[in-house]
C-alpha cells in the first residue's frame, strides 16, 4: 500500500469516532459526486445546486468527487466539461480534482487501494461471497420480469449456506505474487454482499421522509465488485462518503433504495452513516426521467441556447 493510500485507510478507520460526534454548524460537509460519462444534464444541474445550497446553509464544506470508475464509458473530454458547466451553473466546492484538499485523491478511479481494503474486510468478516453469474444468468433464474434499471433480485444461485461463508475462499488472481497487497480479485468473480433476509431497513431522508426497505424483497444479495475487478457503485461511494467525512448525502430519488443497500454496508465496515437528502427526479415533457443520452436538455446545449442559471436558481429554491 502507498503512503497516500495508507493515509486514507487510517483515515477510514477513526471515522466510527469522527461522525458519531454531534454535528454542529459548521460541520456540515457535502459533496457532489458526477460521473464523466456524458454532458451534465438539467437534472444533475439541479441536484448539485440543491447539495450546495444546503451546505452552505449549514456554513458547511463541499467536496466534488469525480466518480470515474466506469472505464468503459468515461471519457477525460467530459471531465473537463464537468467541471466547466459545474462552474457556469455557479457552483464553487472546496476540495477536488482540480483543487485538492485534505481527503484525494478526488477521482475514484485513483483510490483502488482504499475499496480493495474495504473489500478485504468485508471477505474477512464473511459479509460476501463470490459468485460467477452473470447478468443474463441471473435475468433468467428469476420466476418475475424484471423492470426497471435497479439491479435484478439475485436469486441465490451462488450464495453458500449460513456458516459456510467462507466456502470456496479465497477467489484470487493466480498471477499474483505473493505478499503484493490485498488479494486481486479473480477474472469473472463478481463479490456480492450477502443481505440480512426479511430484516427492515429504516431511515428518515431530510426530503422524502421516513423510508423502509426489506433486504430479500425490495434488493437482495448486490454486487459490491464486478467480475472486471473494479468496485461497484455502492462499496466506492459508501467507502469514500466515509472516508471524505461527508455528513449528509444529496442525491437524486432515483437512489433510495441503493441508501437501503450502502447502510447495510457501513454497518458491516463499522462505520457511521451520514444523512441522506434525496431529490426528486426532473422529467421530461414526456414524463421519462432526465438522463445523458437526452442532449437537448444537457447543460451545453441549454448555455448555447441562452440558458441563465439565475432563473433555475430561483425555481429550484422551493426543494430546498
Ligand atoms: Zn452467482
Amino acid at each position: 500500500m502507498d503512503a497516500g493510500a495508507g493515509r486514507l485507510w487510517a483515515c477510514l478507520m477513526e471515522l466510527d469516532w469522527a461522525m458519531t460526534t454531534p454535528r454542529d454548524r459548521g460541520s456540515y460537509r457535502g459533496r457532489l459526486a458526477p460521473s464523466p460519462t456524458g454532458y451534465l444534464h438539467l437534472g444533475n444541474a439541479r441536484t448539485f445546486w440543491i447539495a450546495q445550497r444546503r451546505a452552505r446553509a449549514c456554513g458547511g464544506e463541499l467536496v466534488l468527487r469525480n466518480e470515474d470508475l466506469d472505464r468503459s464509458r468515461c471519457r477525460a473530454v467530459y471531465v473537463s466539461a464537468m467541471l466547466e458547466d459545474l462552474l457556469w451553473l455557479g457552483l464553487r466546492w472546496n476540495e477536488g480534482p482540480d483543487c485538492g484538499g485534505p481527503h484525494g485523491p478526488y477521482a475514484q478511479s485513483q483510490r483502488l487501494t482504499l475499496y480493495r481494503h474495504a473489500l478485504e474486510r468485508l471477505q474477512r468478516l464473511g459479509h460476501v461471497y463470490p459468485c460467477r453469474c452473470s447478468r443474463r444468468d441471473v435475468l433468467s433464474a428469476l420466476a418475475a420480469p424484471h423492470a426497471g434499471d435497479d439491479e435484478p433480485i439475485y436469486p441465490g444461485t451462488c450464495r453458500p449456506p449460513h456458516g459456510q461463508l467462507r466456502m470456496g475462499m479465497p477467489v484470487v488472481a493466480e498471477s499474483q505474487p505473493p505478499g503484493e497487497g490485498p488479494p486481486r480479485n479473480a477474472p469473472g468473480v463478481n463479490w456480492r454482499f450477502r443481505v440480512p433476509e426479511g430484516e427492515a431497513i429504516e431511515f428518515v431522508d431530510g426530503y422524502c421522509g421516513r423510508q423502509r426497505f426489506t433486504a430479500g424483497v425490495d434488493f437482495g444479495d448486490f454486487v459490491v465488485w464486478r467480475q472486471d475487478d473494479v468496485p461497484a457503485y455502492q462499496l466506492a461511494c459508501v467507502v469514500d462518503d466515509a472516508a471524505m467525512g461527508i455528513t449528509e448525502v444529496v442525491r437524486g430519488a432515483d437512489l433510495l433504495r441503493s441508501t437501503a443497500r450502502q447502510l447495510l454496508l457501513y454497518r458491516a465496515l463499522g462505520m457511521a452513516p451520514p444523512t441522506f437528502f434525496h431529490c426528486p427526479l426532473l422529467t421530461d415533457a414526456q414524463g421519462v426521467r432526465l438522463a445523458k443520452r437526452h442532449d437537448a436538455l444537457s447543460l451545453r446545449t441549454l448555455r448555447g441556447q441562452g440558458a441563465a442559471p439565475d432563473a433555475w436558481h430561483r425555481q429550484w429554491e422551493t426543494l430546498v
